[in-house]
């Protein structure tokens, strides 16, 4: 039996939601993420935002700014990770472009699954990141592993 190729690709694509207030690194951001091909782009302004996509339509990936307006990232980390269901192991890969271990800390803290320091000099750093936490979806997040420890 023959597949459409349409479907699959359709079901092939991944949903990767963007979430930066500033436009600039938004639209940097989301260019490169085009020109790695193959995925569903959604963009997002704020926290707020934010939320209201990952619950009509959870994405497989976030990639989220901890600065900005209304709710920060590390906060709508925190409630997605406080989610019901799937959608609270979708990997989150924040972006910070404060370059300290303290942001790292509270970053993993909430519950990212990784982070990436602004601005974003190197492509393929971007593109490894992506492709590493897009195969963590559905494991269980970092800080459930801290809370439970090993073996538990
Ligand atoms: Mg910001």
């Amino acid at each position: 039996m023959r597949v459409p190729l349409r479907v699959m690709h359709e079901d092939a694509q991944k949903k990767i939601l963007v979430v930066e207030d500033n436009p600039d690194n938004r639209k940097i951001l989301v260019y490169r993420l085009r020109r790695m091909g193959g995925f569903l782009i959604e963009e997002a302004c704020n926290g707020r935002e934010a939320l209201d996509v990952i619950e009509t339509s959870p994405p497989d990936l976030i990639i989220m700014d901890i600065n900005m307006p209304l709710i920060d990232g590390l906060e709508v980390t925190k409630r997605v990770r406080a989610m019901e269901g799937p959608v609270s192991t979708t990997p989150i890969l924040l972006l910070t472009a404060q370059v300290s271990d303290d942001y790292a800390r509270k970053g993993f803290a909430a519950g990212c699954t990784d982070y990436l320091p602004k601005p974003i000099v190197d492509p393929k750093v971007l593109q490894a990141k992506v492709v590493a936490c897009l195969a963590m979806r559905g494991t269980t997040s970092t800080r459930e592993q801290l809370q439970t420890g090993p073996g538990a």
